[in-house]
């Protein structure tokens, strides 16, 4: 079982994101910390703030 720990694919944020490769693993995707995060690369909203809530970007 593989797993690594990777930066949250979300631009403006700093969380770290441990990602577990199933058998499926063949097809790596980007890794977000949370649906907001997600959400936000999908939409291609840019902030300059993160607001996952996780403390990483929870101060300034
Ligand atoms: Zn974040
Ligand atoms: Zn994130």
């Amino acid at each position: 079982m593989a797993s690594e720990t990777l930066e949250c694919a979300h631009n403006a944020c700093r969380c770290m994101v441990s990602s577990s490769l199933d058998d499926a693993g063949s097809d790596p995707l980007p890794a977000y910390c949370t649906d907001y995060c997600r959400n936000e690369a999908e939409n291609r909203e840019e902030h300059d703030v993160c607001d996952c809530g996780h403390p990483p970007c929870d101060s300034p």
